[in-house]
């Protein structure tokens, strides 16, 4: 490989917070980013050389990035697979991962179908588009179940739990459109494994557990409380998974450890993800190095952690959307090893993701106690008026 100024670049579809980390990663590498976004100043946009305004599914942006980059990629699933393969060929840019990949995982039916073609274990799971089939479907599968809606879902949102038979109708009038529905897995804990498929090289980086609370990630443990047997059992899956995948890049692979010690696949995003943020601080190569290496062909870095990390968002805590003023943000700094990552969201609504702080430390329980303390000294300042 050759080094060059100014570097290769990368188009990115979405300039959100994982834009912005992977226009951190780049420049070391000697990358340049284009990204677009519908908001103008979209957080990536301070760590890109340019920002294209557009949605994520038009073509004629997707266009001005082909003509401006040597490689696509996306860090949405929003972005569309048939815009990006005609503008790969029309401008001789090759995307990365595949446009099939976004086709498969897009919707989570097909998804779900694809996976549990390829052995990876699952769920069980209904196709439903009628409340009489979400009844029908329950009649075998128990109750509760977790409806979702087959595409647009993301944190949590399009995921109805049913947890009675007087539930069904109010829960398909909420999804009110194509959905499945999934029996409630009894989980012990989740885990989430980021992978990473190269030129001709598949790598996994170390378990992590995830903590969701209302369907949001709130914390992340690396390595996760569970015996090494779950661990190789679950990065074994992972591979399973990959293999299904198409392209070069990393992928957020999310399963449950269930109360019986089984591992089953929840979904696959083909991008770098919530879970992986800790790879930043907490392993020789981040999740955005490694997704940018795998997108531009070089060759991938070592996934080893460097030591016990753990990480915790920082969700927006008001009422109403409102201008985007944190508090209490020297508790952070103050912290030895704490490192912040602030998305630059301008605005803040409830639960929204507007940064991280991650905690290598001895021990993972070390960290997640140090955490919840800093954590509870950050907050949003309201301007309500109310
Ligand atoms: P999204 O695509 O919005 O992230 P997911 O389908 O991953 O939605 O679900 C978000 C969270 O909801 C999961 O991390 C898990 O906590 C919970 N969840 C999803 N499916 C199930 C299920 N079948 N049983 C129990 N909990 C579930």
């Amino acid at each position: 490989m050759q080094l060059t100024s100014p570097g290769t670049t990368v188009g990115v579809v979405g300039g959100g917070q994982l834009g912005r980390m992977l226009g951190e990663a780049a420049a070391p590498l000697g990358i340049e980013l284009v990204v677009s976004d519908p908001t103008p100043a979209a957080p990536a946009s301070v760590v890109a050389r340019e920002q294209v305004v557009g949605a994520f599914d038009d073509e004629a942006t997707i266009r001005e990035l082909g003509e401006r980059a040597d490689y696509l990629t996306f860090e949405i699933e929003l972005a569309d697979p048939d815009a990006l393969e005609r503008v790969s060929e029309e401008t001789a840019t090759p995307v990365h991962p595949h446009p099939d990949t976004l086709r498969i995982i897009q919707d989570k039916l097909v998804q779900k179908r694809r996976l549990r073609e390829a052995g990876v274990p699952v769920p069980a799971f209904r196709p439903v588009d009628s409340a009489a089939d979400l009844r029908d479907a329950l009649d075998e599968l128990g109750y509760p179940a977790m409806l979702k809606a087959r595409e647009g879902g993301y944190d949590g949102r399009g995921n109805i739990p049913v947890e009675r038979p007087e539930d069904v109708e109010s829960a398909f009038e909420a999804i009110d459109g194509p959905a499945m529905v999934e029996e409630f897995v009894d989980f012990e804990r989740e885990l989430a494994v980021m992978g990473c498929l190269g030129e001709g090289e598949v790598e996994t980086f170390p378990v992590t557990e995830t903590v969701h609370e209302a369907e949001i990630l709130r914390r992340t443990v690396s390595p996760p409380r569970t015996s090494s047997d779950v661990r190789e059992r679950a990065s074994a899956v992972a591979l399973d998974v990959l293999s299904v995948m198409e392209g070069r890049g990393v992928y957020g692979i999310e399963l449950f450890e269930t109360t019986a010690g089984e591992i089953l696949f929840n979904e696959v995003a083909p991008r770098p993800h919530n879970s992986g943020h800790w790879t930043i601080e907490g392993c020789y190569t981040s999740q955005f190095e490694q997704h940018l290496r795998a997108v531009t062909g070089l060759p991938l870095g070592t996934t080893e952690r460097r030591c016990p990390t753990a990480s915790a968002n920082i969700l927006g805590d008001v009422d109403r959307r409102q201008p985007a003023r944190l508090k209490g943000v020297e508790s952070v700094l103050e912290t030895k090893r704490c490192a912040l990552h602030w998305y630059g969201k301008r605005e803040v609504y409830h639960l929204r993701k507007m940064g991280h702080v991650t905690l290598p430390g001895e021990t993972v329980e070390d960290s997640l106690e140090t955490l919840d303390d800093v954590v509870e000294d950050l907050t949003f300042v309201s301007t309500s008026t109310e």
